[in-house]
C-alpha cells in the first residue's frame, strides 16, 4: 500500500514521458514540468503538508532551499539550477525534527536520496513521512567556479548571464547579447567544470526515490517539452496514477529509441565517473597521508565539515569533536582530528561533497573521505563500489 492508500494502476518499473497541464509551470519548467506538477498535486490533494524544493536566490548562481505550503507558490521553484550545490537532506532533517509527523514531498538528487537513507538508518528521519521526487543529476558546478569559468573560458561577464543549462554534454549560457556552449569534457580537462565529487559520482538516476525524473531519453517532438519519468516505488506509482487521472499531468509511452539512448547516456556517464575516480584516487594514493597532512594544515576548526555532513553526528557517535579529539586553542588541529572524522564516516560517506564545498579553507575533504570509503568498499564489500550502489 502506498502513502496515499488505494491501488495504483501504474506500477514500479514503468517509464513515461510526462508533461504538465499547468501553463504557468510549463513556462518556467526545465522540460515537461512534471516534477513541479507532481509536487503541486501532492500539496493540493493534501497528500503532503509541505514541499521542500530549490529556488533561485539573488541570481542564477544562488540556489536556496525553499519550503512551500501554498500550492500556488510552487511554480516559482520550477527549473533546474546547475550551480545548486546544496544538500536538501539535512534541511529536511532539521525541519522534520521540529515538525513531527508532518508529511513532506521533496525534490532530490542522487546525493540527497543517499543522505536521506543514511539519516533514516540513524533514526534521524522517518522515510514513511517523505515523498521523494528524484531528479537525474549529471553533476553541479560550484557557484564560484561557474563565475570564474564564464569569465575566463566563455569570455562573458557572469553578471550578464540570465540562464544556464547542461545539454548534450555542453554547459550552455544565455547572456545579454547571445548564447554560448562549451563541451563539459573540454572545460574539465582545463580544470573547470563540475565539482570533483560530482565527477566521481556513479549515481545518476536516483532510483531509491519514489520517481526518477530527467530529460535523458526524451526525443522527437517532445524533446525539451516532456519529462522522462521512471517509477521507482509503489508510492511513486500511486502519485503518478492519481495526478494523471485528475488531469494534472499528461503522459505518453516513451519512444523506444529514446529509451535506448537514455540507457546509453547513463552508462557513458557512469564510465566517466569511474574514469574520474581512477584519476583522482590514483594521484592521491601516491602519498595519501602526506597529502592529508599538508592540506588539512589550513584547517581553522570552524567545524563546517561536521555541521554539514549528513552522516557525521559526533554527539551520538564515537567522535566528540569539541571535548575528545580537538585540543582547545590549537589551530590547525592535529591531523588526527580529520583522520578520526574520516574513520567515523568512512563506512557511509555518500560523496555529497558538502564538507569540501562549504570548507572555509578549500580543503579537498570530500576527495579524502570518498577515497577512503571506496577503498574500504573494494576491500571488504566489492559490490558497493560498483554502479547502482549508493556511494
Ligand atoms: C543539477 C542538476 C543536474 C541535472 N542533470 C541531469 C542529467 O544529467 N540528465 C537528466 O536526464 N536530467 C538531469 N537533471 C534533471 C532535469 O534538469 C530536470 O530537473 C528534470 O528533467 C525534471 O524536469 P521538469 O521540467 O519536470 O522539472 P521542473 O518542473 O522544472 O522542476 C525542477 C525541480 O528541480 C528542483 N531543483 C532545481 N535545481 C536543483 C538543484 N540544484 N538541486 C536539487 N533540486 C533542484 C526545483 O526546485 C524543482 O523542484 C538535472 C537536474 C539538476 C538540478
Amino acid at each position: 500500500m502506498g502513502l496515499f492508500g488505494g491501488k495504483p494502476d501504474v506500477k514500479k518499473g514503468d517509464m513515461v514521458y510526462a508533461w504538465t497541464s499547468d501553463a504557468d509551470i510549463a513556462k518556467k519548467a526545465e522540460c515537461g514540468g512534471a516534477v513541479t506538477s507532481l509536487l503541486k498535486y501532492a500539496l493540493e490533494q493534501k497528500i503532503v503538508d509541505a514541499v521542500i524544493a530549490v529556488g533561485k536566490g539573488q541570481d542564477i548562481y544562488d540556489a536556496v532551499p525553499v519550503l512551500v505550503t501554498d500550492p500556488k507558490q510552487l511554480k516559482d521553484t520550477a527549473g533546474s539550477l546547475h550551480c545548486g550545490t546544496l544538500l536538501l537532506a539535512k534541511v529536511a532533517q532539521k525541519f522534520m525534527e521540529r515538525s513531527k509527523g508532518m508529511k513532506v514531498a521533496m525534490t532530490v538528487k542522487g546525493c540527497d536520496v543517499m543522505a536521506l537513507h543514511e539519516l533514516a538508518k540513524r533514526k534521524k528521519i522517518d522515510l514513511n513521512n517523505l515523498l521523494l521526487i528524484g531528479v537525474n543529476c549529471g553533476g553541479t558546478v560550484s557557484p564560484v567556479m561557474a563565475r570564474k569559468m564564464i569569465r575566463e573560458k566563455f569570455g562573458v561577464d557572469p553578471d550578464t548571464v540570465h540562464k544556464e543549462e547542461i545539454d548534450k554534454g555542453q554547459f550552455i549560457i544565455e547572456y545579454e547579447g547571445g548564447h554560448k556552449g562549451i563541451k563539459i569534457d573540454d572545460l574539465e580537462d582545463g580544470g573547470y567544470g563540475r565539482r570533483s565529487n560530482c565527477r566521481r559520482c556513479l549515481y545518476k538516476v536516483p532510483r531509491q526515490a519514489d520517481l526518477a525524473c530527467g530529460n535523458w531519453g526524451v526525443i522527437g517532438d517532445k524533446a525539451g517539452k516532456a519529462t522522462f519519468v521512471e517509477v521507482c516505488s509503489e508510492k511513486g506509482a500511486d502519485l503518478l496514477a492519481r495526478a494523471v487521472k485528475d488531469g494534472a499531468l499528461k503522459t505518453e509511452k516513451p519512444d523506444p529509441k529514446g529509451l535506448e539512448m537514455r540507457g546509453k547516456v547513463e552508462g557513458a556517464m557512469i564510465k566517466l565517473g569511474e574514469k574520474w575516480r581512477k584519476r583522482d584516487f590514483e594521484a592521491l594514493s601516491k602519498d595519501l597521508w602526506g597529502t592529508i597532512q599538508k592540506e588539512t594544515s589550513r584547517c581553522i576548526k570552524c567545524y563546517s565539515c561536521i555541521e554539514n555532513c549528513p552522516v557525521c553526528f559526533p554527539s551520538s557517535g564515537a567522535l566528540k569533536a569539541k571535548d575528545l579529539v580537538v585540543k582547545p586553542g590549537e589551530v590547525p588541529p592535529n591531523p588526527m582530528f580529520h583522520l578520526r572524522r574520516f574513520a567515523h564516516i568512512s563506512d557511509s560517506c555518500v560523496n555529497c561533497g558538502q564538507c569540501e564545498e562549504l570548507c572555509a579553507m578549500d580543503i579537498p575533504l570530500a576527495k579524502f573521505s570518498h577515497a577512503i570509503r571506496v577503498e574500504a568498499d573494494m576491500a571488504f564489500e566489492p559490490k558497493l563500489g560498483k554502479p547502482g550502489y549508493t556511494n
